[in-house]
């Protein structure tokens, strides 16, 4: 029998174009009742940042302005999902509670005690899969175990068919609702969280995320894999934060790409097509279908966590664990933190991080590969740093980066890769014109002593930059014994 009423809860999903749960409630129920938790076992937890939380916040209002605009009302409340949600089911009558699935150990732990707690009480709970174009268990090998390794994942994962978008609900809740009597309740900001932002982070929101797709398939994809390792040009896509917090839906990305390639190339490996292609599709499959490569890796780590979730305590492959990791000086973690090592490439990726809230792909793996291989800093500090800094911090993707990085992970660059800041740098960013924009001290100085100006104890004295906080080819040996033993 149909109910009248069915309570939407907001998470990774702040959007109301494809979502798959609200659709779903919107399908089967003549009205929904639009919930956001403020819950403070994630608002208060060791890694939590102000860029995250002010993009969520900036989504929230975004959110409500659109529901607003369909004559439906988002309601915010502040507390413990497994108190405010049946408080809230009680108040509007709700049979139903829907949301989109979490795979994180947090949130799959939450909604079994809310769904415990709503059951007791006859209240239908309600999962959809939206936050990944392939749930954890709908890739795997035949054996019915996880991969832990990236490509045959993607092999498989390729010719999955991916859902088609779904569209928009139409949510007026009638001004007769019993909805319409609960209070909608404030959206805090970020100093009633207690967090300041010293980062200029980008717009939250729908429409951004939708600009920001557009601005993809109309510039970025048919030149991504070219572009896409020079942090000194616009190249990707910049949707991290909006597919972190459902502003945008990997299915709408993926229909996007989709479009753009046609559905012929889509799910062919731009390394090996199982086709024969004309030269312009070769060349259009190499570029844009490396961008799929990437929303591949997205659902790889969401699977990994799914499967694996201690690699939230620590490494994937036990026997990592015993590594001591032997640099713990606080200026020395400060010095990468900031931006001071003297290794202008790290610097430059680490201010970016620390004005933006956004940090490079290229960037993020020569910084991590510095802090643990050249540091031989315990991966968990970045890990968390990260966390607290970037406005797309996912605990998936961040903690699969970060292995990946220290050679501790699941598909881990082998530990005798250790990416040298120099020369990385020399070849991503050849003219300097990286580091130029965000190390200012090192402005005027010209390629190729930009990339090592401690080479030149003149530009040092006059720049004012720092030495390098170590001996790269020390350390190097260090890390290679250090990592090799285990
Ligand atoms: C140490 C480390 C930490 C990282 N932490 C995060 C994190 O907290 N959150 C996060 O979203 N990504 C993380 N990444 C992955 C990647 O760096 C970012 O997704 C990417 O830089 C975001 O920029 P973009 O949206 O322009 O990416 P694009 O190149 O345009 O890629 C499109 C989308 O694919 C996904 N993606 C791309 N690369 C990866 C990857 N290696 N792993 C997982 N998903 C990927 C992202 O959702 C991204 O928005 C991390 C990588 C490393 C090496």
């Amino acid at each position: 029998m149909k109910s009248r009423v069915a309570v939407h809860w907001f998470r990774r999903d702040l959007r109301l174009a494809d979502n798959t749960a609200l659709a779903a409630a919107a399908r089967e129920f003549d009205a929904v009742l639009p919930v956001f938790i403020l819950d403070p076992r994630l608002l208060e937890a060791a890694d939590i940042g102000a860029p995250r939380v002010a993009f969520l916040l900036d989504s929230l209002h975004a959110l409500r302005g659109r529901l607003e605009k369909q004559g439906a009302r988002l309601v915010v409340r502040p507390g413990d999902p497994r108190r405010i949600l049946p408080d809230l089911v009680r108040r509007s009558g709700a049979g139903a509670v829907f949301v989109n699935r979490d795979y994180s150990p947090y949130g799959r732990r939450r909604d079994h005690a809310v769904k415990v707690a709503l059951r007791e009480k006859g209240v239908a709970w309600r999962e959809h899969a939206d936050l990944v174009l392939v749930e954890p268990w709908g890739c795997v090998k035949d054996d019915e175990t996880p991969y832990t390794v990236f490509t045959p994942y993607a092999r498989r994962w390729r010719v999955i068919e991916k859902c088609p978008p779904v569209r928009r609900p139409r949510l007026a809740q009638g001004s007769a609702s019993p909805i319409r009597r609960i209070a909608e309740g404030r959206i805090p900001t970020l100093s009633d969280l207690g967090l300041t932002l010293s980062a200029g982070i980008l717009s939250g929101g729908e429409d951004r995320a939708a600009h920001r797709l557009r601005r993809l398939v109309r510039r970025r994809l048919g030149r991504y894999r070219s572009d896409r390792d020079s942090p000194a040009i616009e190249g990707t896509s910049c949707l991290s934060a909006d597919l972190k917090h459902g502003t945008v839906s990997p299915r709408q990305v993926y229909a996007a790409v989709s479009g753009f390639l046609g559905p012929d190339l889509v799910d062919l490996d731009p390394a090996r097509p199982a086709k024969v292609l004309t030269r312009a599709d070769q060349s259009r499959l190499r570029e844009a279908g490396t961008f799929v490569t990437e929303l591949c890796w997205r659902d790889f780590y969401q699977s990994v966590l799914f499967h694996f979730p201690h690699v939230l305590r620590g490494a994937f492959r036990a026997r990592f664990d015993e590594i001591v990791w032997p640099e713990t000086r606080p200026e020395i973690i400060e010095a990468w933190t900031e931006g001071r090592t003297g290794f202008p490439f790290i610097d430059a990726g680490m201010r970016q991080l620390a004005r933006t809230g956004w940090m490079h792909n290229r960037l993020r793996m020569v910084t991590a590969s510095f802090l643990t291989k050249i540091l031989l800093v315990d991966w968990r500090v970045g890990e968390k740093v990260f966390m607290q800094r970037l406005v797309d911090g996912d605990v998936a993707s961040n903690n699969g980066g970060w292995q990946w990085s220290a050679s501790t992970g699941t598909d881990a660059t082998p530990y005798f890769r250790i990416f040298n800041p120099v020369l990385q740098s020399r070849k991503f960013d050849a003219r300097g014109d990286f580091i130029r924009r965000w190390v200012p001290e090192l402005a005027d100085v010209e390629a190729p002593l930009i990339h090592e100006p401690s080479r030149d104890p003149f530009t040092m004295r006059r720049t004012g930059y720092p030495p390098p906080c170590v001996d790269y080819a020390e350390r190097r040996i260090e890390a290679l014994a250090l990592l090799g033993s285990n």
